[in-house]
């Protein structure tokens, strides 16, 4: 633990080394530390020795000290994540000592103390804490107030499975059969209503395009402008007739706004509902829950039937 100390405060200046801003004070801060890892205590009076720029008053010197303690404090975070491998188990810091009356000069030593750490797990030391936190999360839906027209009308055939089947027959051959139609038709209607047919189309491109991923993936991100971030659609099984045959399933469609609160940024900082669906990557349209603190880390997988998921980073 002795030598640890050193290195903790060695590394921590230079982490600092932008706060403090000053090559002359951060030179005075690495031989203040080397003076303490060498003696117990570091007298006042005897700071300006350490000092090679241009000399100072005693009283600025103290000043320096009184800003490394509290550098010290407001980074400790930060510097115990670059001393991890140190393993200490109380945090190195610099106290000071008001002397009293003449010949008791205020010095300056090293203490520990215990980490400074999140009320709800303090009985863990820094290092395992982000060990202790479960990564799992457990999400909640909301109604979604206006459910899309499209899902409104899909839900009527996706109650039964023949039915289901029929609707989807039809809307595969929407995706072919339109727009051979319409390749034909350029040359019989008049270009005004033509164009307004391809209108037509597009529009309805991604209606149908949900549908489809509703009917494969058994649920799909309902991506518009005038709808909520985490707006889904899911195919909820609604009635099971025969377990042995899987085909026969009586499903309706779910049209919900999900969220969820993030296990470690609600540790962290206490920060609820961070969490919304989005797909994976633009290439990965894997319906996952990000955190909004942190969305490349804070993954966590959604599971429409539990409604619970996993951090994907582990
Ligand atoms: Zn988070």
């Amino acid at each position: 633990m002795e030598n640890n100390k050193i290195s903790y405060l060695s590394n921590a200046v230079e982490f600092l080394e932008d706060e403090i801003n000053n090559q002359d004070v951060e030179a005075f801060y690495r031989a203040c530390i080397t003076h303490l890892s060498k003696n117990e205590r570091l007298e006042k009076p005897k700071l300006r020795n350490f000092y090679s720029g241009k000399e100072k008053s005693e009283k600025t010197y103290g000043n320096y000290m009184d800003k490394l303690i509290h550098l010290l404090d407001k980074f400790q975070e930060e510097i115990q994540s670059r001393n991890a491998e140190l393993a200490l188990t109380k945090r190195p810091i610099i106290k000071t000592h008001i002397g009293g009356g003449s010949g008791n000069p205020t010095y300056y030593y090293i203490d520990f103390e215990d980490w400074e750490t999140p009320p709800s797990f303090n009985q863990n030391t820094g290092l395992q804490k982000t060990e202790t936190i479960s990564q799992d999360i457990i999400y909640r839906t909301k109604t979604l107030k206006r459910t899309p027209w499209y899902l409104k009308f899909a839900a009527k055939f996706f109650a039964k499975t023949r039915q289901r089947q029929a609707f989807l027959l039809a809307v595969l051959i929407y995706f072919i059969a339109a727009p051979i139609a319409l390749g034909f038709l350029m040359q019989l209607i008049p270009l005004t209503y033509w164009g307004l047919l391809v209108l037509g189309y597009f529009l309805l491109f991604n209606p149908v395009w949900n549908v489809i991923k509703l009917a494969t993936h058994k649920i799909a991100l309902i991506e518009h402008v005038f709808q909520p971030i985490g707006a889904v659609c899911i195919s909820k099984v609604k009635n099971v007739k025969d377990s042995d045959s899987f085909l026969d399933i009586e499903r309706e469609i779910l049209s919900v706004v999900v969220d969820g609160t993030c296990p470690i940024c609600n540790h962290k900082y206490n920060l609820k509902n961070s969490v919304q669906l989005e797909s994976q990557s633009l290439f990965n349209r894997r319906i996952i829950g990000k955190c909004l603190n942190n969305p490349k880390e804070h993954r966590f997988t959604f599971d429409k039937d539990l409604m619970t998921g996993t951090s994907l980073n582990t």
